[in-house]
């Protein structure tokens, strides 16, 4: 049995990102001291809201400027942490170069932090934010698992640098990451498996994929209709528990799937519909044969294999291990899409509907 020591500071890579803003504002809640790594600490639109995160909270927050591709640069925001959190890699799709872009860094990334806990004698734990990404490709993979549910047990076999690229990075991320962790016992690695992550950030505007599909539902970009895609929801706040769960229960271990809701980008939309009913929000699905056509025109990722093998099928994972092992408990999926839609038009990311 692991035990964490609560008064040594914890690592958190990609301390900017939207994700790590409510893991920061946890762990400060707490009285943790959090060595928050970033890119340029210097850069003030990046890192004031983590300074005044810390604001009359028992916790410290310390800035450190680190870089995934730099090797041996987290070292010195390592130095006396038994928790690293890393969080950092790129989760965008808008993208030119898959490798450079997303698999470099997230593979490097992973590896240069890894070995940095090799050298750093306090670390006792990893916790690695990982993805649903890394344990299937497309929706049609449910095909090949028996009961078509998705589990810690399953990998994904079918995303390539060619064909869903992020989650071909996020899988050789986590690959590697249990390849580190398997060739030593000083420190115990607790892989997160998040599906989409909404709900509001600490700050607005982020640049994480979460916010693209609400801020495109709410500027009416899909007003016509969604794609049937079925997806895994997450509220931002509860996958934050999950992580300090993962940091410091003595028992925490290997891969969890931590997802609210087994819904769909339709069933995303519907929660929204009563209380803003005069937004254009989509209200039905397009038809396979519509998106096959003209997905590929409209926007770059949606390619036909893509469609083939996405539109149509539902999505389920179990998230019973999280339950029973991590003691997670899942807020209702419209609380979290409510209340990052509204936080969307607080701050004019989304315009005002148009007087009918
Ligand atoms: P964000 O884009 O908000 O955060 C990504 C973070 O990674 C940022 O802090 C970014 O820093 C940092 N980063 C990227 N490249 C580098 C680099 N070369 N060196 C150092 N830091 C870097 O995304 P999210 O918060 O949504 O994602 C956080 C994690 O959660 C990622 O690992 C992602 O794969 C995972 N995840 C996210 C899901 C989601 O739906 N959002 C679902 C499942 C997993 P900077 O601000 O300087 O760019």
């Amino acid at each position: 049995m692991v035990k964490i020591d609560k008064s040594k500071p914890v690592l958190v890579t990609g301390a900017t990102g939207y994700v790590a803003g409510w893991i920061v504002k946890r762990l400060l809640e707490e009285g943790v001291t959090v060595h928050a790594a970033v890119r340029n600490p210097s850069d003030l639109s990046k890192v004031a809201h983590l300074t005044q995160l810390a604001h009359n909270k028992p916790g410290k927050l310390i800035l450190f400027e680190a870089d995934l591709l730099d090797t041996g640069s987290y070292q010195e925001a390592m130095a006396g942490c038994e928790v690293v959190i890393h969080t950092a890699s790129p989760f965008t799709l808008n993208i030119k170069d898959p490798q450079k872009d997303l698999v470099t860094p997230a593979v490097e990334g992973t590896r240069n932090v890894l070995e940095t806990a090799n050298k750093t004698a306090s670390v006792k734990r990893v916790v690695l934010t990982s993805s649903c990404a890394a344990i299937y490709g497309d929706t049609a993979d449910k095909e090949l698992i028996p009961g078509g549910v998705f589990t810690e047990s399953h990998w994904n076999t079918t995303s390539t640098l060619k064909h869903q690229p992020y989650s071909f990075s996020k899988t050789m991320a986590e690959k590697l990451a249990w390849e580190i962790a398997n060739k030593q016992d000083r420190w115990r690695l607790v892989v997160i498996n998040p599906s989409f992550v909404l709900g509001p950030g600490i700050i607005p505007h982020s640049n994480s994929e979460s916010f693209n599909l609400l801020r495109q539902v709410g500027n009416g970009r899909l007003k016509a209709g969604l794609p049937d895609i079925g997806v895994g929801v997450i509220d931002v706040r509860d996958l934050a528990d999950a992580h300090v769960r993962a940091a410091y229960l003595p028992n925490a271990n290997g891969r969890n799937i931590i997802s609210g809701q087994n819904t769909s980008l339709l069933g995303i939309t519907k929660t929204l519909q009563h209380r803003y009913s005069e937004y254009p929000i989509p209200s039905k699905t397009l038809p396979k044969w519509l998106i096959w056509l003209i997905g590929p025109l409209a926007d770059k990722t949606t390619t036909r294999k893509f469609v083939a093998r996405n539109v149509g099928y539902s999505w389920h994972a179990s998230n019973e291990k999280s339950i029973r092992e991590l003691g997670m408990s899942y807020r209702p999926m419209d609380e979290t899409v409510n209340a990052m839609f509204q936080q969307l038009i607080d701050h004019g990311q989304i315009p005002q509907p148009k007087r009918r």
